[in-house]
């Protein structure tokens, strides 16, 4: 029998209050691509375009019945993660993937705000490691997240070429590396490999602060993924995505951080 539910993506992520990234920015990005978007609250921060005030997470047991309530009754065509806050998060978000086995699961490894907020705890480490990078269609760490995930510096282009292998080894089906805290003013170059080899995406780097970018990044990619992209389809065109909605930015708050057009 077919299936007439209109397609639907589930984000497992943070709150921001200043709307800028977040659950904020993955809903908005699901509209964009036209796709109903499905919110489970994680962590909720109070947060506005200079920094992260205060965290909230909510029991486990609530998160789980938001997971579960959106797998009851909607057909779900990838899920998104993104801040998860806890090692004790992280083990209930594995424990309901590994239930409910969508298709499709986007992890960006969130793990420290631009403004040097920490939302993942430092325990919590092992668990992203071991528990949801194996579940990851694709994983798409900054630099800095990639750092902590390998446990070395990335200090240059060449490092961030090794560091791409050596995140698949993770267990990850795909990893894409994103480039843009990489030293010098040239291109930003993000690297994506699904164990055939490199492919490199190259944007000019824009003179801004995005808020929200790797969100937005990550959403955009699973909605393309839910929509029946291939991963390196569905990166690169995130990749145009995200460059067109940073160039859009504009800057409601009196912070530095700019909150993307979701075009
Ligand atoms: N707040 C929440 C709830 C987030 O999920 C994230 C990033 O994923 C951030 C803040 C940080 O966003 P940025 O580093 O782009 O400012």
């Amino acid at each position: 029998m077919t299936d007439s539910r209109p397609l639907s993506i589930l984000t497992i992520a943070g709150s921001d209050s200043g709307g800028g990234a977040g659950i904020q920015a993955d809903l908005r990005t699901f509209a964009a691509h036209g796709v109903h978007g499905l919110s489970a609250l994680a962590a909720l921060t109070a947060q506005h375009t200079r920094g992260v005030t205060a965290v909230h997470v909510p029991p486990v047991a609530f998160l789980r019945a938001q997971i579960d309530a959106c797998f009851e009754d909607f057909r779900i065509g990838a899920v998104k993660l993104g801040m998860l806050a806890t090692a004790e998060v992280i083990h209930a978000v594995a424990d309901a993937l590994e239930r409910h086995a969508p298709t499709h699961v986007v992890v960006d490894p969130v793990m420290v705000a631009t403004s040097g907020a920490r939302l993942l705890e430092q325990d919590a480490l092992d668990a992203l490691r071991e528990r949801l990078a194996p579940l990851a269609t694709i994983l798409t760490p900054n630099i800095p997240e990639a750092e902590l995930l390998l446990g070395h510096p990335i200090a240059d282009e060449a490092d961030a070429e090794a560091a791409t292998v050596e995140l698949l080894g993770l267990g990850c089906r795909a990893v894409l590396l994103k480039g843009g805290h990489l030293p010098g003013d040239g291109p930003v170059v993000d690297r994506f490999d699904d164990g055939e080899g490199l492919t490199e995406f190259e944007h000019p780097r824009l003179p801004r602060e995005g808020h929200g970018t790797g969100c937005t990044l990550a959403s955009a990619i699973a909605a393309r993924l839910a929509l029946g992209a291939a991963p390196a389809e569905a990166c690169a065109e995130a990749g145009d995505y995200i460059h067109g909605a940073l160039a859009a930015a504009t800057r409601p708050g009196f912070g530095a951080a700019a909150v993307l057009d979701h075009f």
